[in-house]
């Protein structure tokens, strides 16, 4: 059996994200829940229509099992691939410059009122799932909740930044208090991957 689809290797040291996530954090979610459903997908397809398909196709084709799993690896890239290691001096510099940022202030009315609405939304997710910033096809941006392992493609977005609130993306460091995780996170956001994804 080909196995089609391999865990993601971080561009960072699993260390480099704290404190805003640990290293522990990281082990866990990186190196033990995504290489699961990574595991699952590749003997969920095997020898079924799925198995020579790009992972947005399928998520996008698939339903039940194979979509859970293709789902959360597709978020988990995006999701990690975000990332850029956190310093006391990056962590609140924005460039406005940026098509994404100018974009942000457009569509939201400006970057904290988007980060406000962004914060709320993931912080009112009922259960576990995904609050994502995606655009659709004339570059205006959405801000889109998503249960499980839902993702933007399904709804004819383009995913271009994402917080995850499954409880294993922050009990570790947080406990309960998901708000908190949250607002932490912009810390390490990496605008010039998201401005990268948004005018490719
Ligand atoms: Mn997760």
């Amino acid at each position: 059996m080909a196995l089609l689809f391999s865990l993601i290797t971080l561009p960072y040291a699993p260390n480099a994200l704290e404190p805003v996530i640990s290293q522990e954090t990281i082990e866990y979610h990186h190196g033990k829940h995504l290489q699961t459903y990574v595991d699952n997908l590749n003997k969920l397809i095997a020898g079924t229509e799925f198995e020579a398909m790009p992972l947005e196709q399928i998520v996008a084709k698939s339903q039940g099992a194979i979509f859970n799993n293709a789902g959360q690896i597709l978020n988990h890239n995006l999701y990690f691939l975000q990332f850029q290691p956190y310093t006391i001096e990056q962590s609140s510099i924005i460039n406005h410059q940026l098509p994404i940022i100018q974009a942000i202030g457009r569509d939201f009315g400006s970057f904290d009122a988007f980060k406000a609405e962004f914060e709320q939304k993931g912080t009112t997710l009922f259960g576990s799932g995904w609050v994502w910033l995606a655009a659709d096809k004339d570059g205006k941006l959405v801000i889109t909740q998503e249960p499980n392992a839902g993702n933007p493609v399904t709804k004819g977005l383009k995913p271009l930044l994402t917080m995850d609130v499954w409880e294993h993306a922050y009990y570790i460091d947080y406990r309960n208090r998901r708000a908190a995780h949250l607002q932490s996170l912009w810390q390490i956001i990496n605008w010039g991957e998201i401005n990268r994804r948004y005018t490719e």
